[in-house]
């Protein structure tokens, strides 16, 4: 008879290095999902990996379960072909809500499923509350539904789809684990592979916005995951992209709403569309579609489809997107060269100003965020206002103030130009 696993035992062996087989792994997943390991166990076998990491084989395993906690969406009924985008979390990162009508325009199916924004990365999901009446929960019915009708849906994930790692991302959060490869890996994507999609393109954020700031460490975690999904059947490719700086001009909820239509009428800041046509190609390519996403979005086709999208789900595209009550300026010190506008400053300033939240029941406000007036490479004079902050509440600028202390550099000479994007990990 094999013997039943024991948490302590798993944990010891985790603890001093001991490779965990896959029975093991599934059976530790499945007990923590129906509750049967409590919580500090599976804090102890989280920091356990944290040290001690996840061999290709154990990650395997633990991405499997985890798929296997809950359902696993079959898109087989949707005539397109799926693709779909998934980034590790920026500031400014409002790609989505562009990428998702873009990529339906040109004739793939986008299934969306999105998350909120936890600390100083803002969620998409909250960005497109901001627009009156527009719904973020749908019933999976529904869901396939816009799905079929517009070729593109954002939505929330179900609590169906993969529970495991709603359960352990939520204890990570709070121990002290989610900076791990391959626990990251996995929670990414044991999400994306129960979504359905067919293929997979990850925006993996390199800088001091993003969740890893070397260069070295994005291009595992890349790695890692295109592995992933290759092994689960997911045709899988990652962009490493630059988040040093806000992607775009506007860190908020409204604001990046704002800036994100821009995109889609031809407007839109110039790093902010690269990065967006960059990940459009790659999708489209993996989809196995022959289209141009810049001709779709200079005549129109992504616009409507944004316009379709947001309808189908309750939403009003034309109505007046909420204002902030009050506005501050942050100006510049000396005239110059702005060198360095720091992506992680801006983010903790416009998550303090309301934008974002700290604990995962709180409310987001709409109309709080952030404008660059200026960029890096761009000149000011001094006294010339940088950045505009906005809020509701008089009593959070100071605090958002506080958060943005030597996050302007600036010289006499602009800076060097780094490119959008900065590499590609296929298999
Ligand atoms: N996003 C996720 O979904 N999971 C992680 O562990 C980190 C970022």
């Amino acid at each position: 008879m094999t013997p039943v696993p024991d948490a302590v035992e798993l944990i010891r062996a985790k603890r001093d290095g001991r490779a965990l087989t896959g029975t093991e792994i599934s059976w530790l997943i499945s007990a923590y999902t129906d509750g049967a390991i409590a919580d500090e166990q599976m804090s102890a076998m989280a920091m356990a990996i944290y040290f001690r990491g996840l061999d290709p084989a154990e990650l395997r395993a633990w991405t499997a379960a985890m798929v296997s906690s809950g359902e696993r969406l079959d898109l087989s009924g949707v005539p397109l072909p799926t693709v779909d985008k998934h980034s590790t979390g920026g500031v400014g990162d409002k790609v989505s809500l562009v990428l998702a009508p873009l990529v339906a325009s040109c004739g793939a199916a986008v299934p969306h499923l999105s998350g909120r924004g936890l600390g100083h990365t803002g969620g998409t999901l909250d960005k497109l509350e901001s627009i009156p009446g527009w719904r973020a929960m749908l019933q999976a019915a529904e869901m396939t539904a816009v799905l079929a009708d517009t070729g593109c849906v954002i939505c929330t994930a179900g609590p169906g789809l993969a529970p495991a790692d709603r359960k352990l991302y939520a204890l990570r959060d709070v121990t002290g684990t989610v900076e791990s490869i391959p626990l990251i890996a996995s929670s990414i994507m044991s999400k994306k592979i129960a979504e359905g999609t067919a293929a997979l393109v990850l925006d993996v954020k390199v800088g001091s916005g993003a969740f890893m700031q070397q260069m070295a460490d994005a291009r595992e975690l890349a790695q890692t995951m295109v592995r992933l999904g290759a092994e689960q059947g997911v045709r899988t490719i990652a962009l490493l992209t630059g988040m040093d700086t806000p992607l775009g001009r506007a860190v908020g909820n409204a604001v990046e709403v704002a800036e994100a239509v821009a995109v889609l009428r031809g407007k839109g800041p110039p790093d902010l569309t690269e990065v967006t046509l960059a990940l459009a190609r790659e999708m489209l390519l993996l989809a196995g579609l022959d289209a141009d996403p810049a001709a779709a979005l200079a005549d129109g086709r992504a616009m409507a489809r944004y316009r379709r999208m947001i309808a189908a789900q309750g939403g009003d595209p034309d109505a007046p997107l909420p204002q902030a009550a009050r506005t501050e300026v942050v100006t510049a010190e000396a005239a110059g060269f702005v060198h360095r506008l720091d992506a992680r400053a801006v983010g903790v300033a416009a998550w303090r100003l309301g934008a974002g939240r700290a604990r995962k029941e709180d409310p987001v406000s709409a109309a709080a965020g952030i404008i660059c007036l200026a960029k890096p490479g761009e000149r000011v004079e001094r006294g010339q206002p940088v950045l505009e902050l906005r809020g509701d509440h008089d009593g959070r600028f100071s605090r958002a103030r506080a958060a943005l202390a030597g996050a302007i550099e600036i010289a006499a000479r602009p800076p060097a130009v780094r490119p959008s994007v900065l590499g590609r990990t296929g298999l």
